[in-house]
């Protein structure tokens, strides 16, 4: 054997990966042949490529070490920049790669996709099963994501060699730089496809509309959303499909307001059913309830119906449905209401009326309204 590897690079027999690699890096900084075009650097670079080569496989250091020649085989130095050994681990010791060179691959996962869902406050509340139609990227039929005509391939692009980049060298004040782009011609595929699927053509996906069935779980809310694994986009030339998140809007309901878990509603009874007590038919969610008004009940009241609220998502129990009292006080009485009523306070000897301030009122319209929206 008449090369010494190590020589060439200038480290001892004993030298460990990373010295090697230094070592490397620093020779072929001053002589690759993109920076130092003259034929006798150019030979140099070969060289000390091939002695990396072999020095920096831990497999072909040992058949070297033991007395072979890992490079003969392919013809010694001649063969340097053969397959197994490319461009790219070149790059690597040049610039303390591991960053991704090279070809980027065709396919892709699809986009994730949002969309949103008018729902109503039962389906809200009690879950629903819904249809929605989505506009999506699906997988082509005719080529299977391929983008190829039939019978046709993908053909190595002539431009970047089926790199998918195009080196280049700058010269700047630092001195010459190398810079890689991705090929213009190939889009940094490193392929280009003479003869696209006349489908798709040859993106490997088409648009389409398609009808999804949801199941909108109880207890959701404006702003939640539910996620539809893999029925976003599908991607570029057979790429996986991303992820479809269906974002809820509830509407407004014309008789009960949500209020987290708890739903409220008001009702309205004449002055004489609050004083007298009544009871009154009340439509909710779950079906018909009756409402008993006291005799006596004040405005501002809250009677409770318990788990007639919304549900709370995953665990089902439901919150309370609130029922705000409100007393009509009747507006442009008859002579003969406004005669009733004069009789009415006198048989009363009703007070004067009083002020007071709002705290000492506890108990009152104000605070009872404040605790219907904070006690919970
Ligand atoms: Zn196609
Ligand atoms: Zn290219």
């Amino acid at each position: 054997m008449t090369t010494d590897y190590y020589a060439m690079l200038g480290v001892p027999r004993d030298a460990s990966a990373d010295e090697i690699k230094k070592a490397y890096r620093r020779l072929a900084r001053e002589l690759h042949p993109d920076v130092n075009p003259d034929p006798e650097h150019q030979e140099r670079f070969k060289i000390v490529t091939s002695a990396y080569e072999v020095l920096s496989d831990p497999e072909k250091r040992q058949m070297y070490d033991m007395g072979g020649d890992p490079l003969s085989a392919n013809g010694g130095f001649g063969g340097f920049n053969a397959a197994g050994f490319g461009f790219g681990d070149i790059m690597d010791a040049f610039f303390g790669g591991g960053a991704n060179r090279g070809p980027r691959t065709r396919a892709r996962r699809g986009q994730d996709a949002l969309i949103r869902m008018q729902i109503d406050l039962p389906a809200a509340v009690f879950g629903a099963t819904k249809d929605i139609t989505v506009e999506t990227a699906e997988r082509c039929g005719t080529c299977s994501g391929a983008g190829t005509s039939s019978g046709s391939e993908p053909v190595t692009c002539a431009m970047c060699k089926g790199r998918g980049e195009i080196q280049q060298v700058q010269r700047s004040f630092l001195g010459q730089v190398m810079t890689a782009r991705p090929c213009p011609q190939c889009q940094g595929f490193g392929t280009t496809i003479p003869h696209p699927c006349h489908e798709c053509s040859g993106a490997g996906r088409v648009r389409t509309r398609r009808t999804l069935t949801i199941q909108v779980p109880a207890g959701v809310d404006t702003g939640n959303r539910i996620q539809l694994q893999g029925e976003g986009e599908v991607g570029p030339n057979g790429g996986p499909a991303g992820d479809l998140y269906v974002e809820v809007v509830v509407a407004d309901h014309p008789v009960f307001h949500r209020e987290g878990d708890d739903l409220h509603c008001t009702l309205t009874v004449a002055m004489t059913s609050a004083a007298l007590g009544t009871s009154v038919p009340l439509q909710t969610l779950d079906g018909e309830s009756v409402i008993d008004v006291r005799p006596g009940a004040q405005p501002g009241e809250v009677l409770l119906l318990r788990g007639q609220g919304a549900a709370r998502l995953r665990s089902g129990a439901r919150g309370d449905l609130h029922v705000h009292l409100n007393v009509e006080v009747p507006t442009r009485l008859s002579e003969q209401e406004a005669d009733l009523l004069r009789q009415f306070a006198a048989i009363r000897g009703e007070a004067a009326p009083r002020v007071t301030s709002q705290a000492a009122a506890s108990g009152g319209l104000f605070s009872r309204l404040k605790d219907a929206f904070t006690q919970r």
